[in-house]
Order: structure tokens, then sequence, then C-alpha cells
């Protein structure tokens, strides 16, 4: 390849307030009932006037202290002008050049990418066109819905960064709990802008602007289709023209859409309806330093911390780190297990080995369990103490791998107990000496050729006589001892 990809991102998302941006009508995207959540203001009548919605505000903060943008002191609304039959005012309230935040990052794979700007501004209504109608009708219970606008530097390389980017994006603005930010549902739309240049040339190549996608598979799949096209029109010598494109999911290609000549021009002017914010003099009203410390641990750190607290692996740390409920739970049990071994007085090292069991089984049998079950990790009824005990049993040999596993499943059916269910069902490890060395005793006897096989040096008949062993003891039986007994007596 002899040319670099240099890649910017527009990623919208609608804020999870109760109220919409500028009126007390319902924020609800599941709303199915057409221009149920509507009212003058919303729809643009005359006359009427907007007032901001102070909690929007606060989440654009939230989320531009998290990325570590600076949090403007003074800022501002600003009119768009642009007439489509979605956009009842004929124009959206916006943020032209006094953004709420700006010049932050996102760190991604190690790599700082810089955020331009985050601003706030209104979503448009939806038109629907009923097949084989010749008119289109119009729903604006999504009007005036808080919409979040973050801009990156083109500082993006390739495609699997931009995904990368989006991804990350989303865990953070659903860990501060602005947003659900869910793409299939429309709360999150990305926007990506791509050009070429050859490779170590410093000056920028014409942008494309690819608009409406709404899966990361779509901005990663978008993102090589453009790079592909534009490589080839480079090639033959020709230009590449400064357009806009829509992405066609059915081909996997982008098409055009409009070019530079038919840009709008959208006539932004300060909205004389809405007062400038001074965030500084405002304090009482915008508290930046308490926003600052409503921020809950942000993914990033929690997976940095996981490792490091924890000595999980990366890849553990991550999934813990990207489900919030998940990592309480986990960390319920591990201060659970850490006043176990406190109270017994045992050395440190032990909780690393119970930490790392309780690891395992969270991330295999809990999540196998939750997923056949379709549940979320807070309907699991398995209390952290239990969990815990569960995982001492273990530690203590009381309880046989295979039997961990039933009582797992039961435990997570009924919510009971571990050490009752490991009396009514039976599931204690046999690991007293004598009684396993009975065992044996009879195994052997019955098994003469397979003792003689070992004595000739066949290691797997060992395996065969544990498996024996195991069988007589109705699967109770300590394998690790019964291995131990068998091989003693076989010598
Ligand atoms: P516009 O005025 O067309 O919206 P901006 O300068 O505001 O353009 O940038 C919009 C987005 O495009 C930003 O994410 C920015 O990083 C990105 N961008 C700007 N120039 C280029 C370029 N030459 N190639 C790729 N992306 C670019
Ligand atoms: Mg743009
Ligand atoms: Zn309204």
């Amino acid at each position: 390849m002899k040319y670099e990809a240099v890649i910017g991102m527009e990623v919208h998302v609608e804020l999870k307030t109760d109220s919409k941006m500028f009126c007390t009508c319902a924020n609800n995207s599941d709303e199915t009932q057409p221009n149920k959540n509507v009212c003058p203001i919303c729809m643009g009548h005359p006359g009427t006037l907007p007032v901001a919605n102070k909690k929007a505000i606060e989440y654009v903060i939230k989320t531009g202290l998290a990325t570590d943008c600076q949090i403007a002191d003074f800022s501002k609304f600003d009119r768009k002008n642009y007439f489509y039959p979605d956009l009842p005012k004929g124009y959206q309230i916006s943020q032209y050049d006094k953004p709420f935040c700006e010049n932050g990052s996102i760190l991604v794979s190690d790599k700082k990418i810089g955020i331009t700007r985050i601003h706030l501004e209104e979503d448009t209504g939806k038109l629907l066109h009923p097949a084989g109608a010749g008119y289109s009708l119009v729903d604006l219970n999504r009007a005036g819905t808080p919409l979040m606008e973050l801009v990156t530097e083109p500082e993006i390389t390739s495609s699997a960064e931009a995904k990368e980017f989006c991804k990350q994006f989303q865990l953070i603005v659903r860990c501060l709990g602005v947003s659900d930010a869910d793409m299939e549902k429309g709360h999150m739309r990305c926007e990506v802008n791509i050009s070429l240049k050859p490779v170590g040339r410093d000056k920028f190549g014409t942008k494309v602007e690819v608009k409406n996608l709404n899966s990361f598979r779509a901005v990663e799949r978008s993102i090589e289709y453009e790079i592909k096209r534009q490589a080839e029109v480079l090639d033959e010598g020709g230009v590449i023209s400064q357009e806009t494109r829509g992405w066609n999911a059915d081909k996997q290609e982008t098409y055009l859409q409009r070019k530079k000549e038919e840009a709008h021009d959208y006539r932004y002017f300060p909205e004389p309806d809405l007062p400038p914010l001074d965030l500084t003099k405002e304090a009482g009203v915008f508290d930046v330093e308490k926003i600052k410390n409503s921020i809950p641990e942000l993914p990033l750190l929690k997976k940095y911390r996981f490792i490091n607290q924890y000595k999980l692996t990366e890849e553990n740390a991550k999934i813990f780190s990207e489900d919030k409920e998940l990592a309480n739970y986990f960390e319920d049990i591990i201060s659970e297990l850490k006043a176990w071994v406190d109270a017994k007085g045992i050395d440190g090292g032990l909780i690393d080995h119970l930490t790392k069991l309780t690891a395992n089984y969270i991330l295999t049998e809990i999540q196998r369990l939750l997923y056949v079950e379709n549940y979320s990790v807070h309907c699991c009824k398995i209390s952290a103490e239990n969990f815990a005990e569960f995982i001492t049993l273990i530690h203590e040999g009381k309880i046989s791998s295979s039997g961990a596993q039933t009582m797992l499943a039961e435990m997570f059916a009924t919510g009971g107990d571990p050490s009752n269910i490991l009396d009514e069902k039976g599931l204690t490890q046999m690991s007293d000496v004598g009684e396993i060395e009975k065992i044996v005793e009879e195994v052997v006897e019955a098994n003469l050729k397979s003792v003689e096989d070992y004595r000739a040096g066949k290691e797997n008949a060992i395996k065969f006589l544990v498996g024996q062993t195991m069988k007589q003891s109705k699967g109770k039986a300590n394998p690790q001892i019964a291995e131990e007994i068998l091989k003693r007596k076989l010598r």
C-alpha cells in the first residue's frame, strides 16, 4: 500500500435524560405510538420558547471530564438553519464556536486519539415512507431529544482503530450512565471522514464523509471500502472530490449522496432565545467539581486495577472492566474470601489462588449459566457469601471438580447454601486416606492384569486403576489421593 489513511470520526449519542432538550416532553426512544411525546416547543410552533435541560448539560460536561477535555468557562447555543420535513422549526439548536468541551482524548489500545470537541444539540424527528404510498409520514417523538456530538482529530489510521475508538466511547458513556448508546436502536450513530495521502507526506488529501453508520461493523467495512476505492481513483491519476457518501449494508459499499458544491450554508448564528452559559459564574447551577466527583471508575482504569490488584490476565480483566455488575459481584466475593483467609490467619499467597479460582468460575460456569437463562448478573441468585463458601469448599478438597459443577448449577437454580447442598446431594468428596485405601485394595485385587501392565512400564494403566477407584467410590474419592495410594501400593 503506497497510501496512508487519515481518519476522523463524528459520533452522535442520544442522552438518557427524563425529558427532552428544550421542553418537558418525555424523552423515550422506545415509544411506539407516533407523535405521542410532542408539544408546541418540540413541534416548533411560532412564539414558543426553549428552556435548556440542565441534566443534559451536566451529562456533556461529565463526558468531557471523563475524556480529559477542557470544560468551557463560557458556552452558548447556536442555530443551524436548514429546511427538512423532520426538522419542524426550520433550524436545529446546536453549538457552533463555543462547545461545552474541547481538546480531550480517548486512549485506544495505548494510543491517544485527540478529541476536538463535544457539544450538545437536539435530534430531529423521523420520516416514514410507507411502501407504495404517494406520501411520507412524520413522527416527531424524537424531535428535541438531547443529542451529544463528539468530533475527533484526524488521528485515526485504520478501520480497526476507528472501530475500537467507537467501542471505547460506547463503554465510557455507558459507564457514566449518560446514554445506553445502543447502535441498533439508533442511540449512537457514527460518521467517518477519510482521506488518503502518499506514505510519508504531511499534507492531507481531500476527505470524504460517510454518514449514518449504525453498527461497529459498518464503521469498519465502510472505511475499508473507501480506502480501496480512493486508492484506485488515485492510482489511475484521478482526484478525490470532497463529498458525502452513504453506506449500503446490503451491497457492502458506499454510494455518493452529495458533492461539496451542494453543501448547505447553515447560516449559524447565536440562539437568541437561550442565554449563553457562564460556567464559572454559575457554579451554583453547574458545579463542575461535583460532576467530576460523580464520575465512576472508567473501564480502562478498572482494567489496569484488576490486572494489578487481582493478578488477572489482561483478557479476563478486560471482560470485568466492561461489565460493571459482573465486576462488582467478583469484588464482593473476593472481599468475603479475604475475610475468610484473614480469620484463618493463613498466609497471603492463598488469596491469589482463591481469586484466580473465583475468576475462572465466574468467567466460565457463571457466564455460561447466565447465558443459557438469558439472565444478567444481578438476577444471579448466588450471594457473594455463598459463592465465597463454595470456593473454600473446593480449596479444602471437600468437593470434587465434578461435584463442584453440580453444586454450582444447584446454587444457581435455587440460591441454596453450599454446605446444605453438600449434604443433601451427597457431594462430599472422600478424602479420608483409610477409606480410600480400602477401595483401592479391592480395585487392585480385581484388576491384576492392569497391575502387571503398570509394573511392566505401562504408565497409562494407573489412570485406568484410578478410574476404577472413582467408579467404585461412586465418584466421591479424591482422585489425587487415590492415585497417590495406588502408586505407593504398586511400588
Ligand atoms: P467539516 O467542516 O467538513 O465538518 P471538520 O474540519 O470540522 O470538517 O472535520 C470534520 C471531521 O473530519 C473531523 O473528525 C476531522 O478530524 C476530520 N477530518 C478533517 N480533515 C480530514 C482529512 N483531510 N482527512 C480525514 N479526516 C479529516
Ligand atoms: Mg461534518
Ligand atoms: Zn415537547
